[in-house]
C-alpha cells in the first residue's frame, strides 16, 4: 500500500454509490469507471467545479455525494485495477503544469553562457523529484511551476485557479517576495527553509540540486568565480533546513555540491596560477 514516495497527495476521498461503483474525489479529478469529472476540487472537504463544467453537473455530483458512503483513505494510497484507476490519469494535471510553466517562461533563458530556454529548469527540478521517487503529482506539478509565480506575470490565484489550493500553496512556499532586495531574500530562505512544508522542501532541495549542477557546469558569464563559491555556500545553508524529506534527492544534492565546488576550486586555482 505505501509507495516509495513519503509524500503522496494530502487526502483522497473514496466514495461507494449505490451500485457499489467506486468514486475518487481528490484535488482537480473525481474518476469512476469510464465516467470522469475532470475539474472537480476538493476544498475543505466540499467538492467544487472550476472551470468549463456547469453548475447542473455540480448539483447532481452533490446530490450524488449526499446518498452515498464516504470513505476515508490514507495518503499513500495508491490506485489499482479493482478501482478502474490507474496513475496515468494524474498526467493531465503534470502536461498541464507543464504547458502553463512552457507558455510564461516562453521569453526566459537561463543565465549560463549557453542561454538554454528557461523551461529546461523546472523540468530539471521535477525530473530530480521523480529520479528521488517522490510520486506526488501536486508537488511535481509544483516543482514544475515554481518559478512562474517569481519570474513571470503568473499570480499565486492563477496557480490556485488552475491546479487547486495545495498546488498554489507550494508555489507559494517557494516563492521569493521580489520587493526586498536579493541579499535579504537569501538570507529569508534560510530562515523559513525549516518551517516549510515537506512537499514544499522536497521542491526547494530539487531546485538547489538543479541551480548547483547549472553553477558548476554552465555557470552565469558575469558571475566571478568568488561569486559561484558564495552561491554553492548559500544553497547548502538552505537545503540544511529542509533535511529530513528524501534521501536519494539529499544525496543527489551532496554529489551535485561537491562536483560543482570541485569545478570552482580547479578554477579558482587556475586563475591563481595565471
Ligand atoms: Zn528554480
Amino acid at each position: 500500500m505505501e509507495g516509495p514516495a513519503t509524500y503522496l497527495s494530502d487526502y483522497f476521498h473514496w466514495f461507494v454509490d449505490r451500485d457499489g461503483r467506486h468514486w475518487k474525489l481528490g484535488p482537480w479529478c473525481c474518476t469512476t469507471k469510464g465516467v470522469r469529472f475532470r475539474d472537480a476540487v476538493l476544498v475543505k472537504g466540499y467538492p467544487f467545479f472550476v472551470g468549463a463544467l456547469g453548475s447542473l453537473r455540480a448539483l447532481q455530483l452533490q446530490q450524488f455525494l449526499d446518498e452515498s458512503k464516504p470513505i476515508w483513505v490514507k495518503p499513500g494510497f495508491r490506485y489499482d485495477e479493482e478501482t478502474g484507476m490507474t496513475p496515468r490519469t494524474d498526467l493531465s494535471i503534470l502536461f498541464r503544469a507543464l504547458g502553463f510553466a512552457a507558455d510564461h517562461h516562453r521569453d526566459d533563458r537561463r543565465k549560463g553562457v549557453g542561454a538554454s530556454p528557461y523551461i529546461n529548469h523546472p523540468i530539471a527540478v521535477a525530473s530530480e523529484l521523480v529520479g528521488a521517487g517522490v510520486e506526488d503529482v501536486e508537488v511535481i506539478a509544483a516543482a514544475l511551476l515554481h518559478d512562474t509565480v517569481e519570474d513571470t506575470w503568473a499570480t499565486p490565484e492563477d496557480i490556485g485557479a488552475q491546479f487547486g489550493p495545495r498546488v498554489q500553496e507550494l508555489v507559494e512556499a517557494v516563492t521569493d517576495d521580489k520587493s526586498l532586495k536579493s541579499r535579504e531574500r537569501r538570507r529569508l530562505q534560510v530562515v523559513h527553509a525549516p518551517d516549510l512544508d515537506p512537499g514544499a522542501k522536497l521542491i526547494k532541495i530539487a531546485d538547489k540540486t538543479a541551480n548547483v549542477h547549472d553553477v558548476g557546469h554552465d555557470p552565469p558569464a558575469s558571475w566571478p568565480l568568488q561569486r559561484r563559491a558564495d552561491y554553492l555556500d548559500w544553497t547548502e545553508r538552505v537545503v540544511e533546513g529542509c533535511r529530513g524529506v528524501n534521501d536519494t534527492l539529499e544525496r543527489r544534492y551532496d554529489n551535485e555540491l561537491s562536483s560543482a565546488r570541485y569545478r570552482v576550486k580547479q578554477a579558482l586555482e587556475a586563475e591563481g596560477a595565471e
